[in-house]
């Protein structure tokens, strides 16, 4: 039999493993989904289950339980391309014919001095049940600082505003406006919510150094109970140690089948693909149903036709009632109700979807 590995079972990985089942996988192939968690943790929820506003069951989703499907659970530790193996923290090595890696990203610190150490994280489900203990173990009238205002900033921050009115929260960023990816208007009325609900937002931030109990601004000692760090991405360490061609984020450079050019055999989803978008969930479902299409056309021996990835829009959330969207067809931004309403369509779509 010939192994086909998928290392990482999130949002691309599951795709491509139900793309697979839901059609043809020849005689001599098994699929293997590997992952540390028996579980897809549901990432784009991730400021919520911190925030305190839902449980970690809430936001499970179960892998298929199908005889063409090998599950194993275990912590991956490396990859050794040339021999085509996986390695991992406990137990035995595996060996793969094809492997597609959906590991997803962590965080950048920017090498900034006791961010790694002393800031609470939202990249993986173990870090934030972690985050969801530190915040909510803050005795009343406590101080939480988050540094970005990017989408998953603006997310925690509203989320854990309408989790704890009692906290003093900042949310720092080192642009003139939260969301700057986004237009100016959604800008602005981001920046009214967080004002209506008492958060105080600081722009031109410059976050020199994080300490158990303190954060600096410009070299400027600011006392927190806790800091949540949301600036910055990067793929997992696993793709950082691979020594293959890699874009200015890290991400690895593929050919147009999705593969490393100097290991076909290699496909690469989501987060960690150099893609023509920034990394979200959106960008790893639609690659991995291509990256599906792909693998079945060339296990037919026919010639691969992949399409340029078409996204919709983005939604984001703040707290429970209000949202904001961007780029649906059109419309240029939605705000209120009716994007918060989207995204939760999303999501139980999501949980359906994969569940
Ligand atoms: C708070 C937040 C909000 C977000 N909101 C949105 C949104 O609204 N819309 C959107 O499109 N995107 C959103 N995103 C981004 C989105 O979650 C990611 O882009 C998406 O999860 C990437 O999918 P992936 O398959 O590459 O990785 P993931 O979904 O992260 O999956 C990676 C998998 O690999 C496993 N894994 C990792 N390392 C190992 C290892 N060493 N050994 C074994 N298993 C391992 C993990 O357990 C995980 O299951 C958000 C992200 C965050 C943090």
């Amino acid at each position: 039999m010939k192994n086909f590995v998928i290392l990482g079972g999130g949002y691309g990985g599951l795709t491509i493993a139900k793309e697979l089942l839901n059609k043809y996988i020849p005689d001599d192939v098994q699929v293997i989904l590997v992952d540390r968690m028996p579980f897809q943790g549901l990432k784009t929820e991730y400021y919520a289950l911190a925030a305190g506003t839902v449980s970690d069951f809430d936001l499970r989703v179960h892998f298929p339980d199908e005889q063409r499907l090998i599950r194993k659970y275990g912590e991956a530790t490396s990859l050794d391309l040339e021999n085509k193996i996986v390695h991992f923290q406990d137990g035995e090595p595996l060996l793969y014919d094809q492997l597609v890696i959906a590991l997803g990203c962590t965080d950048r610190f920017h090498n900034t001095p006791g961010a790694e150490e002393y800031s609470c994280t939202i990249q993986s489900f173990n870090h934030t049940r972690q985050t969801y203990l530190r915040l909510n173990e803050i005795k009343p009238y406590g101080d939480v600082h988050i540094v970005g205002g990017g989408l998953s900033g603006v997310e925690i921050t509203a989320e854990l505003r309408e989790s704890r009115p009692d906290l003093n929260i900042t949310i720092m960023d080192r642009g003139e406006r939260v969301l700057s990816a986004f237009p100016q208007r959604l800008s602005a009325y981001v920046h009214a919510w967080f004002k209506e609900h008492q958060v105080h937002v600081l722009n031109h931030a410059a976050v020199s150094r994080v300490e158990p109990n303190a954060i600096y601004n410009h070299d400027e000692q600011i006392v927190t109970d806790a800091v949540v760090w949301t600036a910055g991405i990067q793929p997992v360490k696993m793709v950082q140690d691979l020594a293959v061609p890699k874009d200015p984020q890290g991400r690895i450079v593929l050919n147009e089948y999705y593969q490393i050019p100097d290991h076909p055999e290699v496909y690469v989803v989501g987060d960690c693909a150099s893609l023509p978008y920034s990394p979200s969930a959106q960008a790893a479902e639609v690659q991995g149903e291509q990256i599906a299409h792909i693998v079945r056309d060339l296990w037919k021996g026919q010639t691969p036709h992949p399409h340029p990835l078409k996204l919709r829009g983005t939604l984001g959330a703040l707290g429970k009632k209000a949202g904001f969207g961007y780029g649906f067809m059109g419309s240029t931004s939605l705000r209120g109700r009716v994007p918060r309403l989207l995204k939760s369509g999303v999501l139980w779509k999501s949980k359906r979807h994969f569940g």
